[in-house]
């Protein structure tokens, strides 16, 4: 069975990121900057966790003989095996959340990679040749990277660069935990819903075949992310093989959602259309949060509700309340080309289409040394990573005719994207607004671009012939 690790790296562009931009601060607003918040929404896509860490209990684990089970090697020889259990993270008032950092890590990662910042978020023992890439040279507020001049940063005493972001944590908005109803007042001895796979890598410093040709103890191999699973990742085992093991109470089910803002303060153009990338990635692509990304857990996808949302340029700010809400940021986001293939392969949602299993080998005495290539194999020799389901692209803005005249019920927009079973298309405002593709013409004469299309009801449209 060919072996596909759970994690592989996105290799460091050889140039130092860009430094040379001044720290912008909070108080004075540039006329063309955005400020404001954006609603978004966290779609779970496979099972996700986020566990309450402050009062775990000790679960005693019983093996297949009915009997305690106890440790059979290791310093704890003949102990007794308890496992802690974890419920799923609740605040004050019993909200189910998702921690607003946790978020920001997450969205901070991909951002990283996309600008071409530094290394704040990874693990660089042990590895050399990174200069110009270490966190410790965004050493003043004249000299940040793009990321530490987004998200902020702070070098002890020197100096304390306040993130221009801000994440607040997510809340459940649709569905619930499983399992439902909850287990209320479990005794010592009442079994967890479930033990998990082992979370982490007896071994876990694999460098890639590519980019930097597999060398040992080497230049580092680059930034890690995990491979996503699909939505029927296991992730279980059984209760007499979990010695090393942890157990959860719950978790969030696939199309669970969560509802969160993201406050944002005098980003300028391209800062705040590189946030909107590493938000919303591009359909195909997805994001990883939570406990056991190894395994699987925490797939998922983020949109951003632009109606519900509010940004303003900071001209406009103080201005008295004006009914003609701005819509003009509806249509900014960085192109998908700024997405590096190998953070494309890693962040794929069709990865469990490839040959191979995921994740740790099973054994742990047989794991396997060779070096990863591309594609996350061992021993493999794929130079390049595979392809998600992206649509065609048909069009990246607006055609240059004017919008056509239309009525109270119609609506005038251009095409975007063609997917298999659905087209995007963009309003005059810049909202996204999707067909179901069967609805609408054939592929051939949908690509011919330039042109405007009028809709109406909820799947007609046809197009504009000047
Ligand atoms: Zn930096």
């Amino acid at each position: 069975m060919t072996q596909i690790n759970p994690y592989n790296f996105v290799p460091l562009k050889s140039d130092k990121p860009k430094r040379s931009n001044g720290y912008p601060g909070k108080l004075k607003l540039h006329k063309d900057n955005y400020s404001g918040m954006l609603k978004c929404t966290l779609e779970a896509l496979s099972p996700l966790i986020s566990i309450d860490q402050r009062n775990p209990r000790l679960y005693q684990l019983i093996g297949n003989n009915g009997k305690p089970l106890k440790f059979t090697s290791g310093a704890k020889r003949g102990d007794l095996c308890k496992v802690n259990c974890f419920k799923f993270l609740r605040n004050s008032r019993g909200q189910i959340f998702l921690q607003g950092t946790s978020l920001k890590g997450m969205i901070r990662s991909v951002y990283e990679v996309i600008t071409n910042s530094c290394l704040k978020l990874v693990t660089t023992i042990g590895y050399k040749d990174i200069t110009g890439h270490k966190n410790a040279e965004c050493n003043n507020p004249h000299n940040l990277c793009p990321a530490c001049r987004l998200f902020g940063t702070i070098r002890g005493d020197k100096f304390h660069c306040q993130g221009r972001v801000v994440f607040i944590d997510a809340f459940l908005v649709k569905g619930n935990l499983e399992p439902e109803p909850p287990i209320a007042n479990q005794s010592v001895s009442s079994k967890p819903f479930c033990f998990l796979k082992v979370l982490s890598s007896p071994q876990p410093s694999h460098h890639p075949t590519y980019g930097k040709k597999g060398q040992r103890n080497g230049p580092i191999a680059g930034r890690k992310f995990y491979y996503h699973h699909g939505k029927d990742t296991k992730f279980s085992v059984n209760e007499h093989e979990a010695r090393r093991s942890i157990a959860i109470e719950e978790y969030a089910p696939v199309k669970t959602r969560f509802g969160f803002e993201v406050y944002v303060e005098n980003l300028d153009k391209e800062e705040f259309e590189y946030l909107v990338l590493a938000l919303e990635l591009y359909e195909g692509l997805g994001h990883k949060i939570g406990l056991g990304k190894a395994i699987g857990l925490g797939s998922c996808r983020i949109t951003i509700d632009r109606d519900q949302s509010f940004i303003a340029k900071g001209s406009d700010r103080y201005q008295d309340w004006n009914p003609t809400k701005d819509t003009t940021w509806y249509s900014l986001k960085k192109d998908k080309k700024k997405l590096p293939s190998a953070l494309i392969e890693i962040l794929r949602l069709n990865k469990d289409d490839d040959t191979g299993e995921i994740g740790y080998p099973s054994d742990f005495t047989n794991y396997p040394n060779d070096p990863i290539d591309a594609r996350g194999v061992f021993g493999g020799n794929a130079m390049k990573g595979g392809r998600p389901y992206w649509p065609d692209d048909v069009a990246t803005e607006p055609p240059k005719e004017p919008a056509p005249k239309v009525s109270q019920d119609q609506e005038a927009a251009w095409l975007k994207e063609i997917y298999d079973d659905k087209l995007v298309f963009v309003d005059t405002q810049g909202k996204e607004i999707k067909r179901p593709r069967k609805a609408c013409q054939s592929k051939k004469k949908l690509q011919e671009v330039g042109a405007w299309f009028i809709l109406w009801g909820p799947s007609a449209s046809k197009r504009v012939l000047y």
